[in-house]
């Protein structure tokens, strides 16, 4: 316990925030003892302050239900209390840009979960299992700002974890991608608490989700883009179209993927090959062994009626893209169905993961 690294949680209140709360309980790196929200309940305790709006599991952890809920608009408050911090805050763009930035300045650095930092040419955006080299542009960001410790690295969206671990094993593989068709069932609980209205959701499909589909589209480009002169460099492609959609389920995120690749014919992997390559995937954070990262993060179901969110989000604690139901594509040429956890590998977990990953490669020494 001695030798944990004490963390803060900003937007630790929230949906994400709570699923943090609950993941680092029994952390063996991490310890937290800061956490931080909006003014509405900065002042109370954090049992007091998510008092009915507690979503994860019985319990509030001991170690946490009697932190005295702190300004998340204030840095300086975090100074000495934490080594850096985990941020799940819900605000507008620009506020937490300028926020992240602010904790990087006091030597505080950010881990987060929020999109406003994403396209930032210098901050890397990461899955530690496909673009770990990213963090070599951390350097160039410190360099940049003046920061000495402190620093922002970033997660993706929640939507694109479902196809982005296959997508690239198979392009390491040496069968590149051209174009992608996605479909996403997406649960509740990635629009946070209380999210979208019980009269929208139930016995209902809504076929619209504000700005997801650009970033399902788009971020995959820079998450295998590479790094030159101490800046991401985006890669050309591939192509995707997606339509997003929110679903009456409470955690885990489904997609529907149709693929194309940019071989010949010829050249095409066939269905086995491609199972082949999807069952033997592993990464750094395998090699590694990092505390969250699980043993498979491709874990393939045989059965015709599987992946479903209620029976296999939890796989591998909820850190696998679960794949299922692959066949041939008429118009392009494989499609499957991908499932991963909103809140857990696409959020809180995610996170963690990330902060492992930073934690092994000596950014918090
Ligand atoms: P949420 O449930 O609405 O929680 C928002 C958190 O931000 C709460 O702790 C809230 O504090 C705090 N907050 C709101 N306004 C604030 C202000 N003006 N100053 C300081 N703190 C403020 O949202 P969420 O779903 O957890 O999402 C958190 C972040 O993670 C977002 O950026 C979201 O895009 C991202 N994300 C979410 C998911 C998901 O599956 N839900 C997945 C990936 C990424 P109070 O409780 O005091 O209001």
């Amino acid at each position: 316990m001695a030798d944990k690294i004490n963390v803060g949680v900003l937007g630790a209140t929230g949906m994400v925030g709570q699923r943090y709360i609950k993941l680092l309980e029994d952390h063996p790196w991490f310890k937290v003892t800061y956490v931080a929200a909006s003014p509405r309940s900065a002042g109370k305790a954090y049992k007091e302050a998510v008092a009915n709006r507690w979503l994860i599991g019985a319990n509030i952890p001991c170690d946490v239900k009697d932190l005295i809920v702190q300004d998340a608009n204030d840095p300086k408050a975090a100074l000495g209390k934490c080594r850096f911090v985990f941020s799940a805050l819900e605000m507008g763009k620009d506020e937490i840009k300028a926020l992240e930035a602010a904790y990087a300045a006091e030597g505080i650095p950010v881990v987060s979960n929020a999109s406003a930092n994403r396209w930032t040419e210098d901050v890397p955006m990461l899955i530690p299992e496909i673009n770990y080299s990213h963090l070599d542009v951390i350097a160039e960001q410190k360099k940049h700002h003046g920061w000495d410790k402190g620093f922002v690295a970033v997660k993706p969206n929640c939507s694109l974890q479902t196809y982005m671990m296959p997508l690239y094993a198979l392009q390491q593989a040496g069968y590149p991608v051209k174009r992608m068709i996605v479909t996403t069932l997406q649960a509740v609980s990635g629009a946070g608490y209380p999210g979208v209205p019980s009269f929208d959701m139930i016995d209902n499909i809504v076929p619209y989700i504000g700005g997801e589909e650009e970033k399902t589209e788009k971020e995959c480009l820079k998450i295998l883009g590479s790094v030159k002169d101490g800046k991401i460099e985006n890669a050309a492609g591939p192509i995707v179209s997606s339509t997003c959609t929110r679903v009456p389920v409470i955690d885990g995120h489904t997609a529907s993927v149709n693929l194309e690749f940019d071989l010949p014919e010829d050249k095409k992997p066939s269905l086995e090959e491609v199972l082949k390559v999807w069952e033997n995937f592993k990464s750094l954070p395998q090699e590694l062994k990092l505390p969250s990262a699980p043993e498979h993060p491709i874990v393939y179901r045989e059965e015709e009626n599987r992946p479903q969110p209620n029976r296999d989000r939890d796989t591998e604690k909820g850190m696998a893209c679960v794949l299922g139901r692959l066949r041939k594509c008429n118009v392009f040429d494989i499609k499957f169905v991908a499932l991963s956890h909103n809140t857990k590998r696409g959020a809180a977990l995610g996170g963690i993961l990330n902060a492992e990953l930073l934690k092994a490669k000596g950014f918090f020494d």
